[in-house]
């Protein structure tokens, strides 16, 4: 096992980097934050420069990279912000369920059109009496004739109201005694008659947005229908690994910018006529959150590698999630205390990875679910 970068992905982080510097400077970001405002133009230009191509597999018009790849996008991608990270973070899940399970007819019309930035995807899961214990999920479609009909009420989708987003979206299709039972997903485009969507007003992660939405017999043709009808919580489980190692190597960027903010206030910030970077205590601060994010990483690494050699990844996966989420929320507090009354300005970018953190050991799966699922590894 060698964790050492290849040439090739320094040049991919290098070129990346270049990419997301030049397109998301900080006052971009603050303007978009502040206004709530997704920027189509910048996602249009790493759609251009192939970004996005790297989630896609390389048979329906992308380059298929690794997830070992996928992490040094998804790292540097968040470092301005997680938020729009998770744009890119979407595709790559729903490109995934798609290439898992999709009909050849999908999978040749949609992939491509991720691929090219014709079209988004999102992923809607959580229900208003549904979140951690997703199974139990109510949203339902029935058969009739060619068609499901669908009706209920989505909430927490990020990215669902986007221009041209599809929504995979789980629902019930079988009421049945186990509640893993029953549910299927779809591909529902957002634009349908019958759906109607609602931004939430949040604190954080503002610049993709989080929506509820609502299914009033919304009618798609059974061909939008992903896998086997009752299979879905199947694939959804698959999917989770995925979306956890994703979820990981997005903090660490995050977690990172944070790092890199508060070590450069502590040079230049002086008090009692020195840096106060030479105050022991500051810099022991420092020191943890550079120690932190180091272990995050070689765990987001160690779960991408068991991911792409076919090796179970479960446990790896929720590690990586539960520790990088919590260290995240830890190294954003601290770079708040660091830059003192100054963070809590919307000058500093400080404030708003630590608004975006919050979310990170909640959204897919709290830290709670994450241990259970852990502990259930341990043979207890
Ligand atoms: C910014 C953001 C983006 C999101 N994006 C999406 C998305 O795109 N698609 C989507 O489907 N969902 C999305 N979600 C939803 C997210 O996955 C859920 O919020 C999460 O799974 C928790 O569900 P809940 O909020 O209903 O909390 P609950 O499940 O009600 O949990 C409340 C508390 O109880 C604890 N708890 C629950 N069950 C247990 C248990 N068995 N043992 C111990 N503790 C427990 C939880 O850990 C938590 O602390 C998003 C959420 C946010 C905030």
């Amino acid at each position: 096992m060698n964790f050492a970068a290849t040439d090739d992905q320094n040049m991919l982080r290098a070129a990346i980097a270049k990419i997301v510097q030049s397109e998301c400077t900080p006052e971009l970001v603050r303007q978009w934050d502040s206004d709530g405002v997704f920027p189509e133009d910048v996602y249009a230009t790493m759609v251009k420069a192939g970004l996005i191509s790297m989630v896609v597999p390389a048979e329906y018009g992308g380059m298929g990279s690794p997830m070992s790849d996928c992490i040094i996008l998804y790292e540097e991608v968040a470092k301005p912000s997680v938020d729009f990270a998770t744009r890119v973070a979407l595709q790559a899940w729903g490109a995934s369920i798609l290439a898992d399970v999709g009909s050849e007819e999908l999978k040749s019309t949609i992939l491509p059109a991720v691929a090219n930035g014709e079209m988004k995807l999102s992923f809607s899961l959580t229900e208003p009496g549904s979140g951690s214990d997703a199974a139990s999920l109510s949203t339902k479609a029935r058969k009739d004739g060619g068609d499901w009909v669908i009706s209920g009420q989505k909430l927490f989708s990020s990215g669902a109201d986007a221009p041209d987003n599809k929504i995979i979206l789980a629902v019930r299709t079988e009421k049945t005694d186990k509640r893993h039972d029953g549910i299927s997903l779809f591909l529902v485009p957002n634009d349908l008659p019958g759906i109607t969507i609602r931004r939430l007003d949040v604190i954080g992660r503002r610049i993709l947005g989080l929506s509820e939405i609502y299914f009033d017999d919304v009618r798609v043709p059974d061909r939008y229908l992903l896998g086997e009808a009752g299979q879905g919580w199947g694939y959804i489980g698959r999917h989770l690994e995925r979306e956890r190692i994703t979820l990981a190597a997005n903090y660490i960027g995050c977690a990172g910018s944070a790092l890199d903010e508060a070590v450069n206030y502590a040079k230049e910030r002086r008090q009692f006529s020195q840096p106060i970077g030479k105050f022991q205590s500051i810099a022991h601060m420092l020191a943890d959150m550079a120690t932190e994010l180091e272990c995050g990483r070689w765990m987001t690494m160690m779960a991408a590698w068991r991911y792409d050699n076919r090796l179970p990844c479960r446990k790896e996966a929720s590690m990586a999630k539960l520790y990088v989420s919590e260290m995240l929320q830890r190294v954003t507090a601290t770079g708040m205390q660091v830059l003192g009354g100054h963070a809590y300005t919307t000058d500093h970018a400080m404030q708003r990875h630590w608004r975006d953190a919050r979310n990170a050991t909640v959204g897919g799966g709290t830290s709670q679910i994450q241990r259970q699922l852990i502990a259930r590894e341990l043979s207890l």
